[in-house]
C-alpha cells in the first residue's frame, strides 16, 4: 500500500558526498518532500520546521463540508525555493509572507508551494493556504482516516490524520502549538486539543469555540470532532481543568463509556505519583458515535471509539491513552520505528493499574502473556523496537514492549525503576526521543549495563528464554513494597 524507497549504502554514501557541492552550486532549492523516516518517506517535509498552527474552520455536519484557513508559522533550515506541506483538500489560495504563492500537487497528499521570492535559511516565515473540501469523499491510498459519525465527524487516527482537515508538516519530529478554532450550527459542539479559551456566537445561528494548545503538539496528536455531545467538566486533585464529552448519540454502552471516561481526573492523579507532574495544561477525553473500535492518545483530550465500551466499562484503555500524555505526546517519537517509547510504556501502565487495583501484578500479567505465545507463534517474529511499519501497531510492540518494561523492572529493582519511569519524562519534556536514549537513560539511572536485556526484548526475533522476563529469579532478592501506596510515596522524593 505504502511505497517504500530504499537507498542502498553505496549508492547512499554517493549522495551524501554530492549533494552539499551542488547545493551550493545551485543556490535556494526545494525542501524535501519527506522528513527522512525511513517507514514513511514521504510524511513530513524537509527545509523548514513549524513553530505554531493557527486554524481557524468551520464544519458543516449534514454536507461534512469542512472549510477554513490555516496559518502556518515556520521558519527555513536551509535556503528554500519552493517547500511542501501535506494536505489531500482542496486548496483555493496560498500566501507566503502575505503574497500570493504558487501551487501545485504531487503524489496522493503533497501540495507544493513556490513563494514569490525564495526564503533564506533561518528565515521566519508566515504561510496563509485558504481551503474547503469533503474529507469523507478524499481518499489518500484508498482509505480516508475521517470519520463520519450520525451527528457530525471526527479527525482521529496514527499515523495518518492531518491531512483530511488541516495542512501541515506531518512528522512527529516537528512539533508545534496550536489554536484551534471551530464554528459550528446551532446545537452543534466542537471537541479539540487543550483549553477551551472562549465560545463566541458567529453569524447565522453559528457558535464558534477556540481551543489552544500551549505546549508543543505533534500533528497527528492534533484532534477534532463535531457532533451533538454533553460535555463534563471537573478537575484533577492537583488542580488541572477536566473536560469530557460523550456524543448523544451513543446507544446502550452511554453508561460504560461515562462509568470510564468519568475515571479520566483521578486516573491522572494516579499516574503523576508513577510519571511525574502532568505535562499540559488541561486534560479529558471523548467519546463520539463514530463505531470505532480504537482509542487514541489526541493530546489532552484522548478519542475514545464508542464500540470500545458496547461490552462494558473499559477503565484500562483509559489509563493506557492517558500514560500517553507523558509517553507519546510529551515525549514523541523521533521516527516511527521508536513506537515501543509510546505503546510499551502505555500498555505496562494499564499492568501497573491491574497491580494497583489488587487485580493481578504487572509481574503475573508479564508471565501469562509470556506463556499464552507459544515460541513458534509469529508473535515472537515482531521486534518491537524495529517492527517495520506493517507491524507498527502489532500486539507484539503492546504486549512484548511492556514485558521489556518488567523484565526491566525486575533487573534494576523497584527504586530504580520508578525512577526512571519518572525521571525520563521530565528529562525529555516536551522533546522526541529514540529507543537507544531511553536505553541510555536507564543505564545512567540504574548504573547496570542493559544493552543485552534491552536486546533480547526489543529486538531479537525468537522468544526469549523464560529466566530472561527475570521475575522468579530475582523475586527473593527483591526488596518488596508493601503496597501501592509505599511506591508512590518513595518514589515520590524524586519527582523533578
Ligand atoms: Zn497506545
Amino acid at each position: 500500500m505504502r511505497q517504500r524507497l530504499i537507498v542502498p549504502g553505496a549508492v547512499a554514501a554517493v549522495l551524501a558526498l554530492t549533494v552539499p557541492a551542488s547545493a551550493a552550486e545551485a543556490g535556494p532549492s526545494p525542501g524535501a518532500p519527506g522528513a527522512g523516516d525511513s517507514y514513511y518517506p514521504d510524511y513530513g517535509n524537509g527545509g523548514y520546521n513549524v513553530s505554531h498552527y493557527d486554524l481557524r474552520l468551520k464544519y458543516q455536519p449534514k454536507t461534512d463540508e469542512l472549510s477554513g484557513t490555516a496559518t502556518v508559522l515556520a521558519k527555513a533550515t536551509q535556503d528554500l525555493s519552493r517547500f511542501n506541506l501535506d494536505f489531500a483538500l482542496g486548496v483555493k489560495q496560498v500566501h507566503v509572507d502575505g503574497r500570493t504563492a504558487k501551487v501545485s500537487t504531487s503524489g496522493s497528499h503533497e501540495l507544493e508551494v513556490t513563494p514569490a521570492e525564495p526564503l533564506s535559511k533561518g528565515e521566519k516565515f508566515s504561510v496563509v493556504v485558504r481551503y474547503s473540501g469533503i474529507p469523507s469523499e478524499v481518499e489518500v491510498d484508498g482509505y480516508t482516516s475521517w470519520q463520519r459519525t450520525p451527528d457530525g465527524a471526527v479527525a482521529a487516527n496514527e499515523p495518518e490524520s492531518a491531512w483530511w482537515w488541516y495542512p501541515s508538516n506531518d512528522h512527529p519530529s516537528d512539533k508545534a502549538t496550536f489554536d484551534i478554532s471551530i464554528a459550528v450550527p446551532e446545537g452543534y459542539k466542537s471537541i479539540s486539543n487543550g483549553d477551551l479559551v472562549s465560545e463566541e456566537p458567529a453569524t447565522g445561528g453559528w457558535t464558534r469555540s477556540n481551543w489552544r494548545s500551549g505546549q508543543p503538539q505533534a500533528t497527528y496528536l492534533a484532534t477534532m470532532a463535531v457532533g451533538k455531545f454533553d460535555v463534563t467538566r471537573s478537575r484533577t486533585e492537583s488542580g488541572t481543568p477536566v473536560i469530557n464529552a460523550y456524543s448523544r448519540k451513543l446507544g446502550d454502552e452511554d453508561g460504560a463509556a461515562r462509568a470510564s471516561v468519568e475515571r479520566t481526573a483521578e486516573i491522572t492523579g494516579w499516574l503523576e505519583g508513577v510519571f511525574g507532574e502532568y505535562p499540559f495544561s488541561s486534560i479529558g477525553g471523548y467519546v463520539p458515535a463514530s463505531g470505532a473500535h480504537f482509542a487514541l492518545e489526541t493530546q489532552t483530550r484522548p478519542f475514545y471509539g464508542n464500540e470500545r465500551f458496547k461490552d462494558g466499562t473499559d477503565v484500562s484503555v483509559v489509563v493506557h491513552e492517558l500514560a500517553h500524555q507523558w509517553y507519546g505526546d510529551s515525549v514523541s517519537v523521533r521516527k516511527w520505528r521508536d513506537i515501543w517509547l509510546n505503546e510499551g510504556f502505555a500498555s505496562y501502565a494499564s499492568w501497573l493499574w491491574s497491580e494497583k487495583e489488587g487485580e493481578g501484578t504487572a509481574q503475573e500479567i508479564a508471565s501469562e502473556v509470556y506463556e499464552s505465545y507459544p515460541a513458534n507463534d509469529s508473535f515472537w517474529k515482531v521486534a518491537p523496537g524495529d517492527p517495520g511499519p506493517e507491524n507498527q501497531f502489532h500486539a507484539a510492540v503492546y504486549d512484548r514492549g511492556a514485558m521489556a518494561l518488567q523484565a526491566l523492572r525486575n533487573k534494576t529493582g523497584d527504586k530504580d525503576f520508578f525512577r526512571i519511569l519518572k525521571g525520563w519524562p521530565a528529562e525529555r519534556e516536551g522533546g522526541n526521543a529514540r529507543v537507544g536514549d531511553f536505553v541510555k537513560y536507564a543505564e545512567k539511572v540504574s548504573g547496570k549495563s542493559l544493552s543485552s536485556l534491552f536486546d533480547t526484548w526489543l529486538y531479537k526475533t525468537s522468544k526469549p528464554k523464560k529466566p530472561a522476563l527475570g521475575g522468579d529469579v530475582n523475586a527473593a532478592e527483591r526488596k518488596q513494597p508493601k503496597s501501592w501506596e509505599e511506591i508512590q510515596a518513595v518514589h515520590g522524593a524524586h519527582r523533578h
